[in-house]
């Protein structure tokens, strides 16, 4: 039980820290989709994790669905990634100088990802996506960006119009503080909608430096992209004389050893990557032809750096997680993806609730439709409205999936047969939830 929990006080330990956190930190957390803004309540204050379990400031624990947005493909505190942190913490945290390290963790992605011949090393998925585009300007010589609607590719001034994740969730189209130049060298099309994006591209000759795209959404929910429609950004792309950036931030390292492109072998000008890369670390990367990479400082012109950039003990904890992921990481991703399917199949079924549980790869979510979600504006028109008081009813029952109807739900290798018997017996009580909601109430 953690030392937080104030002896013969009925306030919780997370509703004392969120009431601290909100008079020192905006909204109270440092990342907006974890307020618990669309489904209500205190957000948990998490003390610890391990495996598949994170245990809050109450000392409860949950089954974890969410694996830090992504990155915890091992599970957390995973014995490897642990110790190879702890060895490179006790040679020094950080020198601002190369490192033999970083050369690994580079060499570890080209040959994973074949597209991907040079690779720099930065500290957000926001920094790599936000060089990326940089570089393709520079590289092109060219100012606008095609990007698409519901797509997060971090909060990128000239990225956030129409985004997905936190921006969806609370219900944004964009951000005060992005300039009208910024915006309006965005140009923002549907998902899977290759029409929209030859139209955009007629629409302003010569002017498009790259079509940004997430690999697979994740970021309005888990969204694959139709069977052609990566290959048909390569090639209407490759027609006009811009840059293809395949944003992996999300999908990286987690739906196969080679991401995204290990299931849709689409070669990308860019790519960009995090998350499971850093093994859960500040560390993200972005890559691609050489030719491209190689216009940035020092070989040439477009600057791009960081005091952090390659940190060694960030890096120290990606390859410890991608030396760990090993074939039977991966298909052990692949059958709790499914058998997590299925659980939220079954329980909503049965509850006469409808629903759509969508895959991109291992990830997977819960759209309350009737039809398949292909693009933004069929996941905003899902009855969103079921999803809070589903939420929190998976909560009580001890199971941690995201705090918004609009992001993937993501597994780890090591969920147990003790996690799921825990998410089969929260589910049914959800859909239950789930059934009885309605528009106006986010609980009924
Ligand atoms: N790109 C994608 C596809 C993402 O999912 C995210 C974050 O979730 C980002 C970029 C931004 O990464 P970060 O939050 O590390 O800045």
């Amino acid at each position: 039980m953690s030392s937080l929990r104030v002896a013969g006080t009925a306030v919780p330990a997370s509703s004392q820290l969120f009431q601290r956190a909100e008079a020192v930190v905006p909204g109270g957390v440092n990342s907006p989709v974890r307020a618990f803004g669309s489904v209500g309540g205190t957000p948990r204050f998490i003390t610890s994790a391990r495996g598949c379990r994170l245990t809050d400031a109450d000392g409860h624990d949950y089954v974890d669905l969410v694996c830090s947005w992504g990155p915890m493909i091992l599970g957390h505190a995973h014995p490897a990634v642990v110790e190879a942190v702890r060895e490179a913490a006790g040679s020094g945290l950080s020198f601002g100088a190369p490192t033999p390290g970083e050369v690994e963790l580079a060499e570890f992605i080209v040959e994973r990802v074949a597209p991907v011949q040079k690779v720099r090393l930065v500290n957000s998925g926001t920094e790599a996506t936000m060089s990326a585009v940089r570089l393709a300007r520079g590289y092109t010589r060219r100012t606008k960006i095609i990007k698409f609607a519901g797509c997060y590719h971090g909060h990128v001034d000239a990225l956030l119009a129409d985004a997905g994740s936190g921006v969806a969730t609370f219900g944004l189209p964009t951000s005060p503080g992005v300039t009208g130049a910024q915006a309006a060298d965005t140009i923002v099309v549907p998902y899977n909608d290759l029409d929209a994006v030859r139209a955009a591209f007629e629409a302003n000759p010569g002017e498009i430096a790259a079509v940004i795209t997430e690999a697979a959404a994740g970021n309005m929910g888990a969204v694959a992209p139709l069977p052609d429609f990566n290959a048909g950004l390569r090639r209407i792309t490759s027609d006009h004389g811009a840059l293809l950036i395949m944003d992996e931030v999300m999908t990286g390292f987690r739906v196969s050893a080679s991401g995204w492109y290990g299931l849709d072998p689409v070669a990308a000008d860019l790519y960009t990557f995090g998350k499971v890369m850093s093994g859960g670390l500040p560390a993200a990367a972005f890559g691609g032809r050489a030719e491209v990479m190689d216009r940035l400082a020092p070989l040439g012109p477009v600057y791009q750096a960081g005091t952090l950039s390659g940190n060694p003990v960030a890096v120290a904890a990606g390859l410890a997680t991608l030396r760990a992921a090993d074939d039977a990481v991966y298909a052990a991703l692949d059958h709790n993806s499914e058998r997590l399917g299925i659980l939220l199949t079954d329980a909503l079924t049965g509850a006469g609730v409808p629903h759509r549980v969508q895959f991109a790869g291992n990830m997977v979510s819960v759209f309350f439709a009737d039809e398949p979600v292909l693009d933004y504006a069929a996941a905003k028109a899902s009855a969103t409205w079921r999803y809070p008081g589903f939420f929190h009813a998976l909560l009580d029952g001890g199971v941690y999936a995201p705090p918004s109807a609009f992001e993937a739900w993501f597994v780890s290798a090591a969920l147990d047969d003790a996690a799921f018997d825990r998410i089969a017996a929260a589910l049914p009580v959800a859909a239950e939830a789930a059934a009885s909601a309605t528009p106006e109430g986010t609980r009924a």
